[in-house]
């Protein structure tokens, strides 16, 4: 089906090959009109329009720009090409301080914009970014990071599309409520949303199975079930619960690091309570979620919340979380069939510089945890993976409306194969 925005020129046709629009229809198009960044028509309505460039894709594929709903992209430029799980020994990774001065934080910034845009990723999320980590080890996630962002957004030099999410504790560790709730009080620099959005916040709530931190219901064979990372209040859970309290009154969005069934389970049980809240910026959701139960993502559906998932990681870590929790166990984490049959938003993301930025590999990744569930290696598995990190990336960033899928009126972000 054509489709067509009123006026009648375009900037630019794309045509000549299959493009995938995800636009709910399972329709493929095989051109698009853009103008001022927009798409205006498609198909015969979009071949109609007088255009000044064009781009023929030469008979290959289009999809929708990739959207890595969890990327670290300040920390992966600063730290490029050196991966964590990658052939770089440990004597190589870059030790300590990455970047110190506004001139290596530009550039961090800008060398992850390139990488990203060679492997035609279009939009991510930056997720923790502030005063928390104004001390921190290597310099990529204080509030001078924040502001070297928006520096260079508001010199119009980005090249992807930035949601961003403000942390008020360490990364990978500790937050006080005091800090929480004096931080959230600051309201974020604003910006045009469709290139740097803040829409919400960053909570860590506990670690990684493989180091026995994940806060989980039954214990390691060491005995211990790990523990949140949240301080203040009476006690580290009702430090926790009211950060959620504070940010959803805000109508933040929320996304909480949690790996263990505890610690989701505590999420939840927050979020449930609070179902009478303001609707969020975006949909809070929980980063990682190794050991969500079944019943766990049917009721994180039914709250509207999430999973940004990382199969990369899975395939990274498998036998040193299998070290933790046993075999049995490990067989039922990195429940990705389970969330993405339930509806339940779910993005497949790399959490770089973790594991590669390379979305292939993510989804070479993922189609190994799917079919181990009983997923079969054919189109329609592959399209529910590419609409994990299009589509349900955009839904997390709150942006559907604008991106995600190509259709009249929606960016035109594309990732040609
Ligand atoms: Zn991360």
């Amino acid at each position: 089906m054509s489709q067509t925005f009123p006026g009648d020129d375009a900037d630019l046709i794309i045509r000549g090959g299959r493009i995938h629009t995800f636009d709910g229809t399972g329709d493929i198009a095989h051109a698009l009109a853009v103008r001022d960044g927009v798409i205006v028509a498609t198909d015969a309505a979009a071949t109609r329009l007088h255009a000044r460039n064009v781009l023929e894709l030469d008979g290959r594929t289009a999809v929708p720009g990739i959207n890595d709903a969890h990327l670290h992209a300040a920390w992966l430029g600063a730290r490029w090409p050196h991966l964590f799980f990658s052939d770089t020994p440990p004597e190589e990774q870059p030790p300590g301080r990455l970047v110190s001065t506004t001139s290596e934080r530009r550039s961090a910034l800008r060398r992850a914009w390139r990488l990203l845009a060679e492997h035609g990723i279009t939009s991510y999320t930056e997720p923790g970014i502030g005063p928390g980590e104004d001390a921190g080890e290597t310099g990529c996630f204080g509030a001078d990071m924040l502001e070297t962002y928006g520096e260079l957004h508001r010199e119009g030099a980005q090249t992807s599309r930035v949601t961003l999410l403000r942390l008020f504790g360490t990364i990978d560790g500790e937050s006080t409520l005091e800090d929480f709730a004096h931080g959230i009080r600051t309201p974020p620099p604003t910006h045009d949303p469709r290139w740097l959005a803040i829409p919400g916040v960053k909570i860590f709530a506990d670690g990684i199975p493989p180091m026995a931190t994940a806060w989980v219901e039954e214990p390691y064979a060491d005995g211990t079930t790990g523990a949140l990372l949240t301080r203040g209040g009476s006690d580290p859970l009702s430090a926790f619960q009211q950060m959620v309290e504070l940010a959803a009154s805000r109508g933040m969005q929320i996304a909480v690091h949690a790996t263990g069934d505890r610690s989701i389970a505590e999420f939840l049980a927050v979020l449930e309570r609070l179902s009478d809240a303001p609707a969020p910026a975006a949909p809070h959701y929980v980063v990682h979620g190794d050991l969500a139960t079944p019943e766990q993502i049917a009721r994180m559906r039914r709250v509207d919340a999430g999973f940004a998932v990382q199969p990369l990681i899975a395939a990274h870590t498998h036998s040193w979380a299998a070290a933790q929790l046993g075999e049995a166990r490990i067989a039922t984490a990195w429940p990705l069939a389970a969330m993405l049959a339930s509806g339940a938003l779910t993005t497949v993301t790399s959490d770089a510089p973790i594991a590669s930025p390379d979305w292939r590999l993510g989804l070479d990744a993922a189609l190994a945890l799917l079919t181990d569930a009983g997923f079969i290696d054919d189109a329609a598995t592959r399209h529910l993976l590419l609409r994990s990190m299009t589509v349900e990336a955009a839904r997390q960033d709150g942006a559907s409306d604008w991106k995600g899928s190509l259709e009249v009126g929606h960016v035109a972000d594309l990732t040609i194969l």
